[in-house]
């Protein structure tokens, strides 16, 4: 991947493309092409994800509209009851949710959810963007399956700057309405094989989805232009074991694309690694390895980082991407990303563009990435353990809401 063929990649692809739409699909199409210029035939895997048409969403404070987007996925209804802002999440605090229309702080995840529920909240509020900048924007957010399990109540997100306004004025009553349609709908994850001399195979990951903000150039169609750049540079060197190339849909709703890769038994068992490729190239900030396997290859890769004269830092961790389906499966996944700060570049908003990358940076980042697949696909013996350690499984658990966090 030179360095123009990256910069048009990103000009081609400065759209939003949220998992399941129409925009998605037609960045599929985008790099399927992409590929068949490179000489490679890739194919499109359609798989189903829940879809919703918001038809109206209302979010009265004290009597005053408060620009809102309505859960999408969170059903219809409409509620009215006293407005509580949930600022610590303790048992006495939470004990005050019964019957009212709560804000909560941050991301509303699985056990935040479960929190509201058991305690009788009828209806939440979230909030997000950032209150120190210019726009009042608002992300579309989802309520998603593996959260509700069934139990929905109706929710809307709001800007930053309005939750502060909420706090100030003392809002003390709330009405919500939300009315949607929901259908089952598709989206896509691209996959290219490059068949080795065995069976087994390394795949290679990176989602190309973005949020509903966002042109998503940093995360992650730089992700998605690695995995370019390591399939063209496969597609002409030796590899003793298959590749499995995987464009993932629907990653920003929580990891579909690669859940649905890794779905049954026949899809992984030959599986011997996984890599991942989530945000690279930032004009700013630190090259990371985060292993979720086992410890020695952590070290591993620190050594040929040196070897290569490449900054990094490695960790033995879960990384909230498509790696950890794999991960869950038993199979060693490793994460690449360049992790920029974030007063330099933010993601799932509408500046994360092209103007947080650097061309040169993509290429040297891919480069060391590749460096590494290489050592991997032409292994006698790919010297990954197919087997998680136990800190590993321990933090799977939490990861994928099936064990609480202690802290
Ligand atoms: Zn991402």
């Amino acid at each position: 991947m030179d360095i123009q063929r990256i910069r048009k990649i990103f000009e081609d692809t400065a759209y939003v493309r949220t998992g399941g739409s129409e925009e998605e699909l037609r960045a599929a199409r985008y790099l399927v092409r992409t590929l068949e210029s490179l000489g490679l035939s890739a194919q499109i895997v359609p798989f189903e994800v829940p879809m919703s048409q918001i038809r109206e969403a209302v979010f009265l404070a004290d009597g005053k509209e408060i620009p809102c987007k309505g859960y999408l996925c969170a059903g219809s209804g409409t509620v009215e009851a006293p407005f509580y802002y949930l600022r610590n999440t303790d048992p006495c605090s939470l004990s005050r949710c019964k019957g009212k229309i709560v804000m909560i702080d941050g991301y509303l995840g699985y056990w935040i959810y479960q929190d509201l529920l058991e305690n009788g909240a009828v209806g939440f509020v979230t909030y997000d963007g950032n209150a120190n900048y210019a726009d009042r924007d608002i992300d579309q957010r989802e309520l998603r399956s593996y959260v509700h399990k069934g139990n929905r109540i109706p929710g809307v997100n709001i800007n930053a700057k309005d939750a502060i306004a909420l706090i100030r004025a003392g809002t003390s009553s709330a009405k919500l309405v939300l009315d949607q349609e929901e259908t089952l709908g598709q989206s896509h994850n691209v996959i290219l094989d490059l068949p080795g001399e065995t069976e087994q195979y390394i795949a290679f990951t990176a989602h190309y989805d973005s949020t509903s903000l966002s042109q998503g150039a940093y995360d992650n169609m730089s992700g998605s232009i690695g995995l370019l750049g390591l399939a063209e540079y496969f597609a002409g060197h030796s590899h003793r074991c298959g590749l499995k190339f995987i464009w993932c849909g629907s990653e920003e709703r929580g990891l579909l694309g690669s859940k649905a890769f890794c779905a049954g038994e026949e899809a992984v068992k030959d599986c011997l690694l996984n890599i991942n490729l989530d945000m690279i190239g930032s004009i700013m900030g630190k090259f990371i390895g985060c292993v979720t396997g086992e410890e020695k290859l952590c070290h591993y890769i620190e050594y040929l980082a040196a070897e290569e004269g490449f900054g990094i830092q490695v960790s033995q961790d879960v990384y909230s991407s498509d790696s950890t389906p794999f991960a869950d499966r038993g199979i060693p996944a490793v994460s690449f990303a360049r992790a920029a700060p974030g007063n330099t570049a933010t993601i799932h908003n509408s500046y994360d563009t092209m103007a947080v990358i650097s061309c040169d940076q993509m290429v040297r980042d891919i480069d060391f990435i590749t460096a590494f697949a290489a050592r991997m696909a032409n292994a006698c013996r790919c010297p990954a353990a197919r087997e998680m350690p136990d800190n590993m499984k321990e933090k799977l658990d939490i990861y994928l809401c099936r064990k609480r966090d202690k802290k």
